[in-house]
């Protein structure tokens, strides 16, 4: 993490005094003086039956982090999730259950039991996040997925761990998704206008794995430009989640060992030149060729492999 700038303080700040000034009722409104000057209502749903009906100019507002960091000229409502009050992390007995509004120091806290072997990914991926001890503690694990950023730490952290998406639909009923299904490009998703994720399951077996994390940023406190998530199942199976690097994440499963060309060729056939990201943090060419190195150093660990 890197120290706050004057901006986060600024949206920290702005966020607790939005937060503390908000007293109306569930699903009424509030009319405050704010930097989104276009924004007229804000919902405080506490059911799920309290959401209001879904219109056009209408934003789910979770941390808030990007909502409040740049103009949003088109939103008249926002629905704030703070009150629908989910539990931000549960062990259930299959899978352990993340609320969309679980916040990224709420996750990088949580004291894992000691047979998951994948714990050290939580923190690895709450790392990855380019943003001071302020944002941590406002921006939540839904906010980075539904933002699809290819940099998403908390995407590659559920997609490299088989996690899944509850969604509540906007006309009622429920849909599951894999997180890794679930980004389909540069801010784009599954979700449809009034959806909203509810919540992203990570299997147990998944948390029980052996594991190995890459990352790199062209800037020492950069966003991620590649980041890399290999684990390794008893029954041999190896997967490796590229993100980062890619438009949306991508998974690559070996159900023997591969050897440093598979490797390299099934990269090369299952991530075309058009997946790569480009942007101020990397030039696509580079990123592809951090993908290679990074996986290649991840075969080396969870295989033990000499490195090609
Ligand atoms: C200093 C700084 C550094 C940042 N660094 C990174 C970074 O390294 N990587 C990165 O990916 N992002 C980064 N961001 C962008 C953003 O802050 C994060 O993606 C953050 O996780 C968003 O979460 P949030 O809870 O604040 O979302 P919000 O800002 O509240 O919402 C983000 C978007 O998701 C929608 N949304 C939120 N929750 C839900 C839900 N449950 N269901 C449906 N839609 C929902 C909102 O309507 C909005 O469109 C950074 C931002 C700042 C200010």
């Amino acid at each position: 993490m890197r120290t706050p700038s004057c901006y986060d303080l600024f949206v920290a700040t702005w966020l607790r005094s939005c937060k503390t000034h908000v007293h109306d009722s569930p699903g009424g409104s509030f009319g405050a003086a704010m930097d989104l000057n276009t924004i007229t209502t804000v919902a405080h749903p506490q059911t799920r039956a309290q959401l209001p009906v879904w219109t056009p100019g209408d934003a789910w507002l979770a941390g808030g982090t990007w909502l409040f960091s740049e103009p949003q000229a088109h939103l008249k409502r926002l629905i704030d999730l703070t009150d629908l009050k989910w539990p931000a992390l549960t062990i259930m007995d299959s899978h352990l259950s993340i609320a969309a509004t679980c916040t990224v120091a709420q996750l990088d806290g949580f004291a894992c039991p000691p047979d998951w072997l994948a714990a050290p990914l939580i923190g690895q991926c709450c790392r990855a996040f380019l943003a001071s001890f302020k944002i941590w503690k406002t921006a939540t694990v839904g906010g980075n997925v539904c933002m699809s950023l290819p940099a998403g730490p908390m995407i590659s952290l559920t997609s490299g761990l088989d996690g899944v998406c509850t969604i509540w639909k906007a006309g009622g009923g429920e849909q599951q998704i894999p997180v890794i299904d679930f980004v389909t490009g540069n801010q784009r998703n599954r979700l449809t206008p009034g959806d909203l994720l509810r919540q992203i399951d990570i299997p147990l077996p998944a948390l029980k794995r052996r594991t190995a994390f890459r990352q790199i940023s062209l800037a020492p406190v950069g966003r991620s430009a590649a980041l890399l998530i290999g684990s390794l199942d008893a029954d041999g199976t190896l997967a490796l989640t590229v993100t980062a690097s890619t438009v949306r994440p991508i998974r690559l499963s070996f159900s023997k060992a591969p050897d440093a060309s598979a490797l390299r060729d099934a990269i090369a056939q299952q991530i075309t030149d058009d997946l790569y990201h480009t942007d101020i943090h990397g030039k696509p060419l580079w990123r592809k060729h951090m993908t290679r190195r990074l996986a290649e150093e991840i075969r080396g660990e969870l295989l033990g492999a000499t490195r090609a």
